[in-house]
C-alpha cells in the first residue's frame, strides 16, 4: 500500500464515488446509460438476462491480513462471473456497492477499485453503478453481475438425465490449501511479526484462492463447440455439495470415481504438508470457482478433446444415491460438509 493517506471525508461521498468512477471505460454496446445517473439503461438486443448478486463482509468473508485489496476487488467480481458462467451466460455489466468506515482511506479504495477495474477488462463488463455506504467498522461489498444469453439457453441445476457423464473444469481443492498455508502463516505472524512468510514457492494454490479466475474461457468453448450441457453449477462450497444440489435438483442419483478427480500437483504436496487428504480438499474444500455440469453421453467425444474438462462419473437412478467409489474400490455415501455459511 501507497504511504499517502487521503482521508475520504475531504472527498465527500459525491466525490468519492466520482473520484472511484471518473476513468471509468464503457465497453459493451448496450450500456446506453453508465454510472451518474439515478440507474443505468442496458439494452440486451433481444437476449435474455441474467443476474446474479454476492455479498462480502469483512472477517466472515474476507481477511483484510492476507488478503491485498486489489485482489479483493478483482475476486470480488470474479466469483459473480463465475455464478453467471454457471448459467453458461455471457458476463456483461456489474455494480459495486460498498460500505466504509473511516479506517480506510481513498488510496485503500484506490487499491480495491484497481482490482474491480482489472477484472472488467479481463471479463470485458461495464461497471454501470452501485452504492457508497457508511459502516462503523469493517468493509462490506456487494456486487451485481449482469450477463446474456440466447432466449432459452441458460442452464440450471435441474437438468441432469439419467447416464449423463458428470464433468468438471481445471482442478479442485487448490483454493483450500491456499487458505490453510495462509492461515498457517498469517498465525506464524501474530506469533512473531519479524517473519515475513515466502509464499513464492505456493503461488498456484495461493494464487487460486486470492485471485481465482471465473471459467468465462469454458463456457465460449462449449458454446463453439454446441456442447449444451444438461444441467451445471460452479464450486464455491466444494465438490460433494455442488454434485448434491445438481442430483437432488434433477432427482437423480450419481456415481463419482475418485482417481478421476482433477488435482493439481502443488496442491498434492501441500496436503501432505498439512497432513490432509487430497480427495477430501476437493470434496469438501471451497472456492475453487471451477464449472461441474453433465452432458449427454453422446457428447463424450467432443468433451474429451479439452483439456480443461475431466470426465469424474455418470448420472444415476434417484434410488441409486450419490456416491464416490475410492481408488480401492470401496463405495462411500457422497455427504454435504462443504462450507456452512452460519458457522464461524
Ligand atoms: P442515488 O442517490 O441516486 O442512489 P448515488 O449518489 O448513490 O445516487 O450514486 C450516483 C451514481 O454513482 C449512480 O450512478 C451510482 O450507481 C454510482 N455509484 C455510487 N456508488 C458507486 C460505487 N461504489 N461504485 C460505482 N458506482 C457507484
Ligand atoms: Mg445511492
Amino acid at each position: 500500500m501507497s504511504e499517502e493517506r487521503t482521508e475520504i471525508s475531504t472527498l465527500g461521498e459525491f466525490g468519492l464515488i466520482r473520484h472511484l468512477t471518473d476513468d471509468n471505460e464503457t465497453r459493451q454496446a448496450g450500456t446506453l446509460m453508465s454510472v451518474g445517473d439515478d440507474a443505468a439503461v442496458i439494452d440486451h438486443f433481444g437476449k435474455q438476462t441474467v443476474v446474479t448478486t454476492d455479498m462480502l463482509l469483512e472477517g466472515v468473508h474476507f481477511d483484510l491480513m492476507y488478503t491485498p485489496l486489489k485482489h479483493l476487488g478483482y475476486k470480488a467480481v470474479a466469483v459473480n462471473i463465475s455464478d453467471l458462467c454457471a448459467m453458461m451466460a455471457t458476463p456483461t455489466h456489474i455494480t459495486v456497492s460498498i460500505g466504509i468506515s473511516n479506517r480506510f482511506s481513498v488510496e485503500a479504495l484506490d487499491e480495491f477499485y484497481q482490482g474491480v477495474y482489472a477484472a472488467c477488462e479481463r471479463y470485458q463488463v461495464d461497471l454501470v453503478g452501485g452504492d457508497t455506504v457508511s459502516s462503523l467498522k469493517g468493509f462490506v461489498i456487494s456486487i451485481t453481475a449482469i450477463g446474456e444469453v440466447t432466449p432459452n439457453k441458460f442452464v440450471t441445476r435441474t437438468g441432469a438425465q439419467v447416464n449423463d457423464l458428470i464433468c468438471v473444469t481445471g482442478t479442485l481443492g487448490s483454493a483450500y490449501l491456499g487458505l490453510q498455508l495462509l492461515e498457517r502463516e498469517k498465525r506464524i505472524f501474530l506469533e512473531n511479526p519479524g517473519v515475513q512468510p515466502d509464499l513464492q514457492q505456493r503461488s498456484h494454490t495461493v494464487g487460486r484462492f486470492l485471485k481465482p479466475e471465473a471459467r468465462t474461457d469454458v463456457v465460449e468453448w462449449l458454446i463453439e463447440n454446441d456442447i449444451v450441457p444438461r444441467s451445471m453449477i460452479d464450486v464455491s462450497d466444494g465438490l460433494s455439495s455442488e454434485l448434491l444440489h445438481i442430483v437432488t435438483g434433477s432427482k437423480v442419483g450419481c456415481v463419482v470415481h475418485e482417481e478421476k478427480i482433477p488435482v493439481h500437483e502443488e496442491a498434492r504436496e501441500m496436503a501432505l504438508e498439512f497432513g490432509l487428504d487430497t480427495t477430501t480438499c476437493a470434496l469438501n474444500g471451497g472456492e475453487d470457482y471451477e464449472l461441474l455440469f453433465t452432458v449427454a453421453q453422446s457428447d463424450y467425444e467432443k468433451i474429451s478433446r479439452s483439456e480443461q474438462i475431466s470426465v469424474i462419473g455418470y448420472i444415476t437412478d434417484a434410488q441409486e444415491g450419490a456416491h464416490l467409489i475410492t481408488r480401492q474400490g470401496n463405495k462411500h455415501r457422497l455427504v454435504a460438509q462443504g462450507w456452512n455459511a452460519f458457522e464461524t
